[in-house]
Formats: structure tokens, C-alpha cells, sequence
């Protein structure tokens, strides 16, 4: 399922502002079609775009001489029909790196053009602990090792694109605030970029729930759902919102920040400085010091834990029936619930795609939070809002990412023209 940038789409191409303005818009039409289609005929490419017939020849004449698309030899169409050439979306020369840091990971996911999965990483890392500058050389460490593993699987990266669990000036690639990082202000991009050298290809910093919600939306359990919310389950919980099929960005890109709607006034401090935000009740911090005190982020001397071995941990304890985790696990669930009824209030989504731990551990947190749901949204049951558990993991945010990479060619693939060479 495709995502569709915010930007519209002119029937029968795009509006003409000079020629070569034009050409551009018309080989992303013509690609955005094959990539939401298996493959496709000239004439089904003329007819969906509404571009000539001759036109369209010439635009494939392109995308095949710069391996963006492929012929896929003779169809025939029914068994005694015509028999039909069709061209598909090639690009496996074509890189797109995601990548996302969160509080004690760095996730890695590279794909070419068609979206084949050709790198997948995960590395515990204590970003909370160790301070900006030193995340960033890590973080710089690890996109040049996923840049050469992609080379050696024969992809040439054409872009990177960062998830980070805060505000992000997307335009800038500036970190306005992570609280859970500890960055504020933070020229991302920039500084990536110059760790990457010279001949680096272009590094984007965004918000990892909005990226998670694209990966959602394209690839996820919900796939296609237009109506659709994202929770991030990590020690920040952030939401993703897609609606009408498109994201929801806000006047400055900060729309999602459902972790800090104030849901306890009474409740603990978070780690944007207030009182009872929601993310101090849902997030995994709040699950591991009521179900594991004495395993509880930021204890003095204790080495940071993978998220999956916490994880784990709950789950193996909630299997065999450990009492103070069962408690722990169903008032997290109350809270998820009481949360979610103010998103389906506010955007009235079919479903809302829970991720992280949250999907980890489903089975023990769904049923409380579905009956709160019920109980807290107004038009329920006639909403038919509903929880499911993303079958996408902890690399939901960098799948998004590399999916915003191939999103950023396919609006404009003349970006591959001119990308510096690779090094020899
Ligand atoms: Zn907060």
C-alpha cells in the first residue's frame, strides 16, 4: 500500500512550471504506480496517469536506462489472451538507510528501492547515559558500517534517514528536544553528515513514532488502514498518527507527542521536567519498577539491559503467574486504554497499531486496555476502534525511515543523477 506525500497530485500529470520541472513530476507518477502495483503495461501506466502513450515510452526509456524499472518479459493475460509486455520497479542497485536511536538501542534498516530487505541490525546502546556527542560518533560508527555491508549486498545508499523519540525540525535535521536523550537542540544531520564525510549522501532526522506509523501504513499487520494511530511502547511512548491515508504532521511536524498528554496530576515527574504524563504511567520505565524494582532504569552501577531481555523477563514471570507482575502488567493496561480513549476521541481511528514492548507483551496488556476503550470512548461501540499488536518489533521506526528514504526518490528520482560516486 502506498503512502501519498501531502503534496497533490495533478490529474493527468503534474502542473508544468518548466520542462524539466515536468519530466520530474511525470517519472514520479509513473513510479509511484509501479510501486503500488506487482507490475504494470505501458498502456495501464498511460491510462492510471493519464499521460500520453507516447510520453510514457519515453519516460520508461528513462527508468530502464537507470535500472529504476525492469522489463518483466511476456504476460499473457488470461489463457488464451493477448500477450502483454509489463515493467516493474527494479532499483536493486538503489540503497535507502533507516536508522533510529532510542534510549538503550540503535537500530539499522537498509533496503533497496523495491523495499528487499538487505541489512538488519540491532546494537545495545546506552544513548541516556552517554551523552550527545558520543551517540552521534556511535550513531556515525554504525550508518558507515551499514553503508558498506549494502555495498558489498551490490546497493549504493542514495540517502539516509535517522528516527529519533523527541521533537525534530525536519526541514533543519535539528533535534528541537528528546527528553529521554537528554538532547536538546541538536543538529543531527548536520553533525552525521560530517562524520560521514565529503561524498556522504544526504542524512534526514525524524520523529520514530511518525516513521513507525509509515511503516505501519505500508508494511505493517494494518496495512492500507487510512485511519490509523501508532503507539510507540519503549521507555518514551510517542504516537504516530495517519489519517485520510497521509500523515499527521501539524503546523511545525510536532503533532503525535501522546507520551506527554498529563493524565495523573498527581502522578511522578517525566523526563520532560512535568507531572503525570502519560508515558510515566505506560512507558517501559513505569513497567519495570513496578514489575521489577529492583531491576529499574537508572539504579547507579547497573549496566544497561537490552529491551528484549527486560522484556522477556515480564513475559516468562507473567507466563508462570508472578503476582506483583500480573498487578504490574494490568494497571499498565488500564492506563493504555484510558490513553487510547483520548486518541480515538480525538481522530476516530479503526485501529490503533501498538508497538514496542507493547506489542511484546499484548496478550497480558489488550484485555485491559480494550475494555477501558470501550468504556472511555463516547461513540464506542459504534466506532469500532480496536487495539492490535504490530508484528513489526523493535525496528518499526527504521523500517519507516528507510521507507521515507524511497519515498524522498520516488517523489523525485533525478536526486540518484546527481549523488556523488561512490568511493572506489
Ligand atoms: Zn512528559
Amino acid at each position: 500500500m502506498a503512502y501519498r506525500p501531502s503534496r497533490s497530485r495533478a490529474p493527468g500529470g503534474a502542473a508544468p512550471t518548466g520542462p524539466a520541472t515536468l519530466r520530474r513530476a511525470n517519472l514520479s507518477l509513473v513510479l509511484r504506480e509501479l510501486r503500488d502495483h506487482t507490475s504494470l503495461s505501458r498502456a495501464e501506466i498511460a491510462q492510471a496517469t493519464g499521460l500520453h502513450r507516447a510520453t510514457v515510452s519515453n519516460l520508461m526509456a528513462e527508468l530502464l536506462e537507470r535500472r529504476l524499472v525492469r522489463e518483466v518479459g511476456v504476460e499473457h493475460v488470461g489463457a488464451i489472451g493477448r500477450p502483454r509486455r509489463a515493467v516493474a520497479l527494479h532499483g536493486a542497485h538503489v540503497g535507502a538507510l533507516g536508522m533510529e536511536i532510542n534510549v538503550d538501542y540503535i537500530a539499522v534498516h537498509g533496503t533497496d528501492l523495491s523495499g528487499r530487505s538487505l541489512v538488519e541490525r540491532r546494537l545495545v546502546h546506552d544513548a541516556m547515559g552517554s551523552g550527545p556527542d558520543s551517540a552521534v560518533r556511535r550513531l556515525g560508527l554504525v550508518a558507515k558500517e551499514a553503508v558498506e555491508a549494502m555495498r558489498r549486498a551490490g546497493a549504493v545508499p542514495s540517502g539516509i534517514v535517522v528516527a529519533v523519540p523527541g521533537l525534530v525540525d525536519v526541514t533543519r535535521g535539528v533535534v528541537t528536544l528528546a527528553p529521554n536523550l537528554h538532547w536538546r537542540d541538536l543538529p543531527l544531520a548536520e553533525q552525521l553528515s560530517s562524520i560521514l564525510g565529503p561524498r556522504s549522501v544526504p542524512v534526514r532526522v525524524d520523529n520514530d513514532a511518525n516513521l513507525a506509523a509509515l511503516a505501519e501504513y505500508t508494511s505493517g499487520v494494518a496495512a492500507g488502514t487510512p485511519h490509523l494511530v501508532y503507539l510507540t511502547g519503549e521507555v518514551g511512548v510517542g504516537g504516530g498518527i495517519i489519517s485520510g491515508g497521509e500523515l499527521l504532521r501539524g503546523a511545525d511536524g510536532f503533532s503525535g507527542e501522546v507520551g506527554h498528554l498529563r493524565v495523573d496530576p498527581n502522578g511522578d515527574r517525566c523526563g520532560c521536567g512535568r507531572i503525570g504524563c502519560w508515558e510515566t504511567k505506560v512507558g517501559l520505565a513505569a513497567l519495570v519498577r513496578a514489575a521489577m524494582p529492583e531491576q529499574a532504569y537508572g539504579l547507579p552501577g547497573m549496566p544497561v539491559p537490552d529491551p528484549d531481555e527486560r522484556v522477556a523477563d515480564i513475559a516468562r514471570g507473567l507466563a508462570s503467574g508472578d503476582r506483583r507482575m500480573m498487578t504490574a502488567v494490568a494497571q499498565v493496561g488500564e492506563w493504555l486504554g484510558l490513553g487510547g480513549s483520548i486518541l480515538a476521541n480525538l481522530f476516530n481511528p479503526r485501529v490503533i497499531v501498538i508497538g514496542g514492548y507493547f506489542a511484546s507483551l499484548a496478550q497480558w496488556l489488550l484485555p485491559h486496555a480494550q475494555d477501558q476503550l470501550r468504556r472511555l470512548v463516547v461513540a464506542a461501540p459504534a466506532a469500532q476502534c480496536r487495539f492490535v499488536a504490530s508484528t513489526l518489533g523493535f525496528g518499526a521506526a527504521s523500517r519507516g525511515a528507510a521507507s521515507m528514504v524511497v519515498n524522498h526518490i520516488i517523489d523525485d528520482p533525478t536526486i540518484l543523477y546527481s549523488l556523488p560516486r561512490p568511493a572506489p
